[in-house]
């Protein structure tokens, strides 16, 4: 490609608000066979709603939120904020919590009034040696709904499991079905819960899913779909985000999402719309073939 019709190509790519950091990008995202996209903050809103919690007998709801919702005052996860508010809506008096301790990719503890609490996923109250058993069949409804399951431990006993669900954009499903119209595959990395994210990515028809993938498994992830399918973009938001980012072979980083995932980016999304990725893809394509 000349200089001239990148500048054309990502000049139109900016009325469109996508912005090309650099030149080269507009190039390599013509090779894109699968746009791989995390889930949370970029297929949907990153902003989840509690919708159920469910005690084991001994625990009741509003001393078990108020302890849950004490220690996710400290986290910044989305998760924790909905969590909060759900305590917040229902007026309880959150303790301040002592020893925090977030667990990336699976939960966080604290002392809250001298009892230990545990907030997280399956596999973190797992490690912990909790047995979930009591709350199998809720766990499976509620992913079945594309809600996703969390579980909290007070005081050393299995007594609450919490859903929240996160709602979906409203551009998502236009912007798969479009990169589907390209011809490219789509994939879906998350670290929620394999059969939530399989509830989602079928409501959505997402071809692939990678779920419970640890921050730190999102690069190999990638790798992963590479292999399978050849050259791959990815669209994140967040600060895990970055490093799969910059893996990729394009990496679009959502303007509304974290610093952190911007800068190691080579493209950025203005808005917060997926739609913006397809026309992009669409412009790298008929910029280059005006060329030839
Ligand atoms: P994602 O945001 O894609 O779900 P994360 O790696 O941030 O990925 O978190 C993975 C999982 O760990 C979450 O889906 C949730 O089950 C659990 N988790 C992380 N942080 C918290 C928290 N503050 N409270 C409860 N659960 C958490
Ligand atoms: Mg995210």
């Amino acid at each position: 490609a000349t200089p001239t019709s990148i500048m054309v190509g990502t000049g139109r790519a900016a009325e469109l608000g996508v912005l090309f950091r650099k030149g080269q990008a507009l190039q390599t995202l013509r090779d894109t066979k699968v746009v791989a996209l995390d889930k949370t903050g970029t297929l949907t809103k990153g902003q989840p709603e509690l919708t159920d919690l469910q005690l084991t007998p001994g625990f009741a709801e509003d001393d078990a939120l108020a302890l849950i919702a004490a220690v996710e005052q400290h986290s910044e996860h989305p998760i924790a904020e909905a969590i909060v508010a759900a305590a917040k809506e229902r007026k309880l008096t959150l303790a301040s919590p002592e020893d925090f301790q977030s667990h990336s990719g699976l939960g966080v503890s604290a002392l809250v009034d001298g009892q230990t609490i545990e907030v997280g996923a399956d596999r973190y109250l797992g490690q912990l040696g909790y047995s979930l058993a009591a709350f199998g069949d809720t766990a499976q409804q509620l992913a079945k709904e594309g809600k996703s399951p969390l579980y909290a431990a007070i005081d050393g006993k299995l007594a609450a499991i919490i859903a929240v669900a996160d709602p979906i954009k409203e551009g998502t499903p236009d912007a798969i079905k479009a990169l589907h119209d390209l011809g490219l595959k789509v994939a879906m990395i998350t670290g929620d819960n394999r059969h939530t994210a399989e509830a989602i990515a079928r409501q959505l028809g997402i071809d692939e899913v990678e779920a419970e993938v640890m921050p730190d498994g999102k690069v190999a992830a990638l790798q992963r779909l590479r292999k399978l399918h050849g050259s791959v973009a990815f669209v994140g938001d967040g600060i895990n985000d970055a490093p799969a980012l910059a893996e990729a072979d394009v990496g679009l980083a959502i303007g509304t999402g974290t610093d952190i995932a911007i800068e190691a980016a080579e493209v950025v999304l203005m808005g917060g719309d997926l739609r913006a990725v397809p026309n992009a893809l669409a412009i790298s394509q008929a910029t280059l073939s005006n060329i030839r």
